[in-house]
């Protein structure tokens, strides 16, 4: 909106200090036009003065000539002074503060009004001039009066800014013309007289309508700079504007380091520029530091993480938080000569030093490294991933670089994440089924589901490798669905043969349990098929602890529903008591790392008999895993081990040679 249409639209306090503020913008403008025009009128009056001294002097009236210029000359160096003289006020801007302004304002009104006496003095010079000419009767009046017309006209056409000075300066010597022509009396100069009075009424109306021309062509300027600065300030807040929304497109709003988005933008340039190692950097305990110590240490946390891969970034490199707990950093070591060995370890020890606010060495990170070029950043990063991935496995605070191992198995979890949507629908995958006894090793207690796939042209496929696969290609749900199928198969096979019994167990990974409705999809399915719950057992592992508020609710409803849970592998994760309480384990299976060769092993021998001691204590059935042995089969019984599973009992097995081998005669499993 410009100062213009402010006054004339809002007369509210805004609207009128704008229209205060253009006020005196304009006045400014007068004092400027005026100081110039009077400099440029100066010489001319200068001039008239001289050849009117000059008549004086040769019509006999040197002395008062010399006088009269005298005196003519002491005004006009009177004004050029003012004119020259220095005013804060022509400084005045429309951005001026509003206190300045004032003080600008009122130093312009008073060199105005300075300039307007200075006028008044230099036309009163100018009035005596009829002094020189015996009061307009002598020989030299033409002379006389034509000059006085003249300058009289002159500065009239010249002050066109402001009337006041003009008029000041006309009005006496006019009026001291009509005067004495009046008073020299005839007819013909009582009508020039009246002539001369009509000439100063014409004058004083011109002064007055240039300087409302003036006035009006001030004001559309200062009008027209002011909607030319609103329009710049606006175009200059839109850029700004687009620069934020820029920014935050590509940059994390946590950390200030680029976002996925930002990254891929970059990284993708410096690709195209050259070499370029790419790190992917994933912290250790993250997630523990946020449930203990709450979000805002987990921020503050990914905040001083940030700082510190700045400050270890390389010169030219990006760093980027990827999201959550993720960080990827991009470098050229060609440029840099850094080593990413240098540079990962650097990562390393940085995110080792000591946080604020919690226990020393509770972070760290793992890296993933793939520093070769690859078609594109999205291959990088998978690879990368891979990378990543293994050095997790690994444990914390490790790198590890994609290599031709990790190559190979990356090909693979691509070949299996892309077949295995077509094995399921064409039903090339299986679930096998290994017996688990009781303690007389003859009596058939329970079989554990186990999937299967033989993929065309990888083979067997190791069933973690098939979960994995399944989850990166979103099939997760799809497998659980087909594996309680043949579950709830296996459960409806042994109420025929009048085994209800026998409880048929099925494997929940940590990430199934805690991303898929497990507990709803097996309620619905057994309540579908009328099969007893209490048949159906889920096997969890202690990682799933790890996650324990997206699992609870789902372990406890499965509990209500009278479905047993496992704990799987019990002994090599890091379960804790709570753990087990938490995760409404009915059962624990000790893992068969603990299990095999423990005839031969003191130590695997006290643990099993710690887990059997804590089973009994706390109500809960033990079965050990991986018996492989005649041995230990009878240590384990010699034990008093309630359920026992392994090679050596029984190998998991398809349906069908289950159905002539193991449940055709149960108590002939072992002999
Ligand atoms: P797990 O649940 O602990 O299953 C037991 C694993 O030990 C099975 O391996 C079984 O073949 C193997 N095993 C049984 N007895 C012995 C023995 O005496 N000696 C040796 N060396 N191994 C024995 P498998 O079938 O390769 O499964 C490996 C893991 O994959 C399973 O461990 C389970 O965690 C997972 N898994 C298998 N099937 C499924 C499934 O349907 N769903 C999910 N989520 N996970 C599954
Ligand atoms: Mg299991
Ligand atoms: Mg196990």
């Amino acid at each position: 909106m410009t100062i213009h249409h402010l006054v004339e639209t809002a007369p509210g306090t805004a609207a009128s200090g704008d229209a205060g503020r253009l006020q005196a913008l304009v006045r400014r403008d007068q004092l400027e036009a005026v100081r110039g025009s009077v400099l440029t009128a100066i010489p001319v009056n200068m001039l008239l003065g001289l050849a009117s001294v000059l008549v004086a002097f040769q019509s006999g009236h040197g002395r008062a000539g010399m006088i009269w210029y005298a005196a003519s000359t002491g005004a006009n160096l009177l004004r050029i002074g003012l004119c020259r003289a220095a005013c804060p006020g022509l400084v005045l801007t429309a951005e001026t503060a509003p206190a300045m302004a004032a003080a600008a304002s009122r130093s312009v009104e008073g060199h105005l009004r300075a300039s307007t006496l200075a006028a008044l003095l230099s036309g009163l010079v100018w009035a005596f001039l009829p002094l020189l000419c015996a009061g307009y009767t002598s020989p030299q009046t033409l002379f006389y009066l034509t000059i006085t017309c003249g300058i009289t006209a002159g500065a009239v056409t010249h002050g066109t800014a402001y009337a006041r000075i003009p008029l000041s300066f006309i009005v006496l010597p006019l009026l001291s013309v009509a005067f004495c022509l009046f008073a020299a009396g005839g007819f013909d100069r009582v009508c020039l007289s009246a002539c001369v009075l009509l000439y100063l009424a014409a004058l004083s109306r011109t002064a007055f309508q240039s300087e409302a021309g003036f006035r009006e062509a001030s004001r559309l300027k200062n009008d027209a700079t002011a909607l030319a600065r609103s329009r710049a300030e606006a175009q200059a807040s839109a850029n700004a504007l687009v620069d934020e929304m820029r920014w935050r497109a590509t940059h994390d709003d946590l950390t200030g380091l680029l976002n996925r988005a930002g990254f891929i933008q970059q990284a993708e340039t410096r690709l195209d520029a050259g070499t370029a190692c790419l790190l992917l950097l994933d912290l250790d305990g993250f997630k523990s530091v946020n449930d203990v110590y709450g979000h805002q240490t987990g921020d503050r946390v990914l905040v001083e993480v940030a700082r510190r891969l700045r400050a270890a970034l390389p010169p030219g490199g990006l760093a980027a938080r990827l999201g959550g707990d993720e960080f990827a950093v991009l470098y050229d070591p060609a440029a840099t000569g850094l080593p990413y060995e240098t540079l990962a370890a650097a990562l390393i020890a940085a995110v080792a030093q000591p946080f604020d606010g919690f226990d020393e060495a509770r972070l760290g990170v793992s890296i993933g490294v793939h520093a070769e070029p690859e078609p594109d950043l999205m291959a990088m990063l998978s690879c990368a991933d891979e990378a990543l991935y293994a050095s997790k496995a690994a444990g914390r605070n490790r790198f590890r670089l994609f290599d031709v191992g990790l190559r190979d198995r990356l090909e693979m979890r691509r070949d299996l994440e892309r077949d295995l949507s077509h094995a399921l629908v064409e039903n090339a995958l299986e679930v096998w089924f290994q017996p688990i006894y009781a303690l007389d090793a003859r009596t058939l207690v329970g079989l554990e589901a186990l999937v299967r796939w033989h993929h065309p042209r990888l083979g067997w496929i190791a069933p973690p490798d098939l979960i994995a696969a399944a989850a990166m290609a979103g099939l997760t749900e799809s497998l659980l669905r087909f594996i309680l199928d043949q579950v709830c198969r296996m459960m409806q096979i042994l109420s025929v043969q009048g085994r209800g019994t026998v409880r048929v167990a099925m494997n929940v990974s940590p990430r199934e349990m805690a991303q898929i409705p497990v507990d709803e999809i097996v309620i619905a399915r057994l309540g579908a098929l009328g099969l007893p719950s209490a048949q159906l057992e889920i096997e969890i592992t202690e990682e799933t602890a790890l996650d324990l508020g997206a699992v609870q609710g789902k372990l406890q409803a499965l509990s209500r529903a009278g479905i047993r849970v496992a704990l799987d592998d019990f002994g090599i994760g890091y379960s804790s008591l709570s753990s087990l309480r938490q995760l409404r384990a009915d059962r624990i299976k000790i893992d068969r790392s603990f299990v095999t060769g423990l005839s031969t092993c003191d130590d695997k021998r006290g643990l099993v008999l710690a887990v059997l001691g804590l089973g009994n204590l706390l109500g809960l059935e033990v079965v050990a895993e991986g018996v492989e042995s005649q041995e230990d089969l009878q240590t384990l019984q010699a034990m008093g081990c309630p359920f026992l599973q392994g090679y050596h009992l029984g190998r998991p097995m398809p349906v069908q040679a289950l159905e002539t081998t193991v449940l055709v005669a149960p108590q002939a499993a072992v002999a």
